[in-house]
């Protein structure tokens, strides 16, 4: 693949109610679109130095709606001259609460079947695989015959386009958190995107 056009969205917007951490001692707290949209900053900076191009679907700090998302990928797609992939980036919850959770790691999220998002999302794993420290841990599932998970999320189903959601580790277990919130964290998980997209189109 000579040329790919990456459509970036980042989950949620400042007027979400919840999808965020509970507060550490400090105060800090991680908001989830807040961070999204810094890692996705981070991310088409990348991709501009990689020279691959990208469109960031959700400039807005607000929350934009799901369909509006799709709408305005799938635009994008129609009118694109190379082929497009989409990654949605979001963190992950166990809880609902406001209470710190044990749960651990990384997923990559594909719609059900097999399509070609499932080789972009072997492609992601493998660059976390790669990029992440050691300690972290990948969620895989592989009871379909590959890592990534599966799930009817509407922003998987209603895009034309290949399209994977990232969970970038729990933001409600304190130790994912502590370190999601540093820029080490933010650096290697967008990273991780752009080094599966070089992967996915070799
Ligand atoms: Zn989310």
């Amino acid at each position: 693949m000579k040329n790919i056009h990456v459509l970036l969205d980042n989950g949620h917007g400042n007027n979400t109610v919840g999808k965020r951490s509970p507060k550490l001692e400090d105060g800090r707290q991680l908001l989830e679109y807040q961070w999204a949209r810094e890692v996705v900053r981070l991310i088409a900076g990348m991709l501009e130095a990689e020279g691959i191009t990208y469109s960031i679907i959700t400039p807005e700090e607000w929350d934009v709606t799901l369909g509006e998302r799709c709408r305005r990928a799938n635009a994008i797609a129609k009118r694109s001259k190379v082929p497009t992939v989409f990654l949605s980036v979001h963190c992950n919850a166990a809880g609902n609460k406001g209470q710190w959770i044990e749960a651990y790691g990384w997923s990559a999220y594909t719609s059900r079947g097999e399509t070609e998002a499932d080789r972009l999302a072997t492609c992601l794993y493998d660059a976390a695989g790669e990029i992440f420290p050691e300690g972290k841990r990948l969620r895989r599932d592989f009871s379909d015959g590959d890592a990534d998970q599966e799930a009817g999320f509407y922003i998987l189903r209603h895009t034309s386009m290949p399209a994977v959601l990232t969970e970038n580790f729990f933001m409600d277990c304190r130790k994912e958190c502590e370190w999601l919130l540093t820029d080490e964290a933010k650096e290697l998980c967008a990273r991780v995107h752009v080094e599966g997209i070089k992967k996915y189109m070799v």
